[in-house]
């Protein structure tokens, strides 16, 4: 436990906090998760809204661009983005750009998003506050030919990700092997346009039965992207039991192959569906046996990752304010600039301003993760933060205190 003399920074300061939110913003926001952390209307509201999306019911998409959507997302297109971004950078807060489209099936939705993905990567490199482009390889490649290629790195007993990777490669099916190939190449070359730019590519975690390909197509890209600076990150989900060895492991591979090292470390957002799978499919869960297991492990990742920075650049990506807290700690122990190039902290859009804002304020490097997209592509992102938000005791309760608090202090002035 981290006790209060020692900390360098405060994530109570509600006035830093909400400084970019007027009263009836706030008053929007305190509505909103009020909502989310009841739990009938969250419940009746997961139900609906994809139904009532699908058939087209009247006024569905101006009640949830009202609503949930501008609360999480920056906008429709990528142009509508740019006043949140703008708002942000006045504040000191830096933004990862995540073109929510996920889980597409087809070759030509796949071309599509190849290029979506390179224009927005060549938009965010235009922009003074936007270093990084979030991308999920379901965007990109079919989740049942990387849940066939997961499930065949399976059977292998090697430890290394890419020997298995290469084994299995070797031995795909001719289809298997064309379909991969255009999805290796839709990788490699977004990644190709970054290197040309600024602008860094963090690739998302998803399920954990098509996360080996996309842990060893990141580390390629790594190898072939990252000798100098880091275009590449993969991110590890601590919430995950095997996810610490892993990450030592990708360490020691970065360090032989000599090339920097991109981790962004989440603790990860499909707990009840990865549970859920392994009951039914009757095999051990992947997750961990209880929070704390996860919280220890996600702060060991976070220390590990601090004392290598010379190999390492590091995402601390968590709305959890001990974690937050532990890290700028130990940067002072460390010795390392609160502004060091390989060191950033990112929240997502819409959560958890008391942490982004206070850091900023301390001159911390700081994002906020602003998915953008057509209201029906950005459902799936939608649900999981209405998920995310439905305790009162947890997330919710927090946010709400905090708007509380600010609006009884803009009263009392
Ligand atoms: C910038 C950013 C990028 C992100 N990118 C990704 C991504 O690529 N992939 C991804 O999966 N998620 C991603 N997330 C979401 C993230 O994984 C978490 O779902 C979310 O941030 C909540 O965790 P926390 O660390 O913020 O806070 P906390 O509220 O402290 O932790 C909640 C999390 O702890 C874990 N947990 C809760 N209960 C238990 C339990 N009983 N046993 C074990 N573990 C438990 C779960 O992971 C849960 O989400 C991202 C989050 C941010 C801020």
């Amino acid at each position: 436990m981290i006790n209060d003399s020692s900390k360098i920074i405060s994530f109570d300061n509600t006035e830093y906090a909400f400084a970019h939110m007027n009263d009836g913003e706030l008053k929007k926001a305190k509505f909103l998760f009020g909502l989310m952390g009841n739990a009938f209307w969250l419940n009746l509201g997961l139900k609906l809204m994809p139904l009532a999306i699908k058939y087209r019911f009247p006024f569905t998409k101006t009640i949830l661009r009202k609503t949930i959507f501008s609360q999480f997302v920056g906008g429709e297109n990528l142009e509508k983005t740019f006043p949140v971004s703008e708002k942000l950078a006045k504040y000191g807060v830096d933004v990862i750009l995540d073109y929510g489209v996920e889980g597409l099936s087809t070759e030509e939705g796949f071309k599509h998003a190849e290029k979506a993905f390179i224009d927005v990567v060549n938009y965010a490199a235009s922009q003074k506050n936007i270093p990084f482009v979030s991308i999920k390889v379901t965007g990109i490649a079919s989740f049942t030919l990387l849940e066939r290629i997961h499930e065949a790195m399976q059977h292998s007993k090697k430890e290394n990700v890419l020997e298995r990777y290469q084994l299995v490669i070797r031995n795909l099916l001719p289809n298997d092997k064309a379909e991969w190939d255009l999805a290796c190449t839709r990788f490699e070359n977004i990644c190709k346009a970054a290197s040309k730019t600024s602008v860094a590519i963090l690739v998302d975690a998803e399920e954990s039965w098509i996360q080996d390909p996309v842990d060893a197509l990141t580390t390629l890209m790594m190898e072939q992207f990252n000798k100098t600076k880091a275009v590449v990150y993969n991110t590890i989900q601590l919430y995950r039991h095997d996810r610490l060895k892993f990450l030592q492991q990708s360490i020691r591979t970065a360090t032989i192959e000599s090339y920097i090292i991109g981790v962004k470390l989440v603790r990860g957002a499909y707990m009840e569906k990865e549970r859920a799978r392994a009951l039914e499919n009757n095999y051990p869960s992947p997750i961990q046996p209880d929070k704390d297991s996860t919280d220890l492990d996600y702060n060991t990742a976070v220390d590990i990752c601090l004392q290598q920075l010379d190999q390492i650049a590091l995402i601390i990506a968590t709305h959890n304010e001990e974690s937050n807290m532990l890290a700028t700690l130990l940067c002072e122990e460390y010795g390392i600039d609160s502004n060091h190039k390989h060191v950033h902290f990112s929240q997502l859009y819409g959560m958890s301003d008391n942490i982004t804002y206070n850091l900023a304020k301390n001159g911390f490097s700081v994002s906020k993760y602003l998915p953008f997209g057509p209201i029906k592509e950005v459902m799936p992102y939608l649900m999981r933060r209405a998920q995310e938000n439905s305790s009162v005791a947890g997330q919710t309760g927090r946010e709400l205190n905090l708007i509380t608090k600010e609006l009884e202090r803009r009263k009392k002035k």
